[in-house]
């Protein structure tokens, strides 16, 4: 292993920038050099490579967003595309690649994987819905993104003794709803994962204003329908008047928080000590607090580790 790449896929994360700066940085600190891949995929395809030298990655271990930017690229869904790919990274000498994303990313590294190029698969997603690590980078800025949306959003709602619909991301996976609505106190949560009862979301609205409750948090993750959908129908039950609120793309902004950039930094080290190993085929992830490595296939195919105890533990607390 001479030459390394990495490039960024799929939606961004904050914490992205620590992980490529670890990588940039750990693998010249071994004497390697490294290459940056801009926009991920159609990047690769396209040529779009630069040297990264140790001062490229100064600067950004606290900026969210991703210096090599990312992009969406059907084409390399196709063999055809992953071939060109290929050819690009054999143009430049470059004998491994890290891939950061999430699991359509992975999808990507194992094509080139089965073509019998070393690729290894950073977990980079704000989702957490990545088999194969309990955590992945950007979760933890997106959960305290949310939260302070929350807080706000409850000063409000308390002020007006209104209740709140929240409607945060999450198309598959419930973690950003269910961590976020857990730390903030909300009355329901509703994630993909467990579909609720809006009779009985509305029974206990309606039981929670009857003994003097000021205010009511309902969080929902956008997998499980639109937060307008799930006010009109509470409306309908509860004639109670309810507000909506959509926090949208800016859960994917901000500065990294000290545990992604921590997470990112072990994550994207590891992927050069794999590569160095002579390893291919591999995803890392955290795992009890230890770093970890698994195949890049089996990573894949496991079903999302979903927190049961979380969700009850809310339900408890929210009587
Ligand atoms: P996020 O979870 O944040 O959306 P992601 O990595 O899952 O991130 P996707 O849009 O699903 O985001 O995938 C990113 C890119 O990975 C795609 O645009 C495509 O280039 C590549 N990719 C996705 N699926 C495959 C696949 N089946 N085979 C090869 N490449 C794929």
């Amino acid at each position: 292993m001479r030459k390394l790449a990495v490039l960024t896929s799929g939606g961004d994360a904050p914490g992205m920038n620590a992980a490529i700066r670890a990588v940039v940085r750990k693998a010249i600190f071994h004497g390697l050099e490294t290459y940056g891949i801009y926009q991920g995929f159609s990047g690769l395809i396209s040529g779009n490579i630069k040297k990264l030298e140790v001062g490229a990655v100064g600067d950004i271990i606290h900026r969210g967003g991703t210096i090599l930017q990312s992009a969406r690229c059907e084409e390399f869904k196709t063999k055809e595309g992953q071939l060109q790919g290929l050819e690009q990274l054999k143009s430049k000498g470059i004998d491994g690649l890290i891939v950061i994303g999430g699991d359509g990313s992975y999808k990507g590294a194992q094509g080139l994987s089965q073509l019998g190029f070393p690729c290894i698969g950073v977990p980079g997603t704000i989702d957490n819905d990545i088999p194969g690590t309990q955590y992945t980078i950007g979760f933890d800025t997106a959960l305290n993104t949310v939260l302070d949306a929350i807080d706000k959003i409850r000063d409000t709602a308390t002020s007006h003794e209104r209740t709140f619909i929240i409607e945060v991301m999450g198309r598959h996976a419930g973690d950003i709803a269910l961590w976020s609505g857990l730390a903030g106190g909300a009355e329901t949560i509703l994630i993909p994962e467990i579909p609720g009862d809006l009779k009985e979301i509305a029974q206990r609205l309606e039981k929670g204003m009857e003994r003097g409750k000021k205010h009511s948090i309902i969080v929902v993750a956008e997998g499980v329908t639109s937060g307008t959908e799930i006010a009109l129908r509470l409306e309908e039950e509860t004639g109670l008047e309810i507000r909506v609120s959509v926090l949208g793309h800016m859960q994917r902004g901000g500065s990294p928080t000290a545990f992604d950039r921590v997470l990112a930094s072990r994550l994207g080290a590891r992927a050069v000590e794999l590569l160095m190993d002579g390893k291919g085929g591999r995803a890392v992830g955290i795992h009890k607090d230890e770093i970890i490595d698994e195949d890049l296939f089996s990573a894949l195919e496991k079903a999302h580790d979903f927190k049961q105890n979380l969700y009850t533990l809310s339900k408890e607390l929210s009587i």
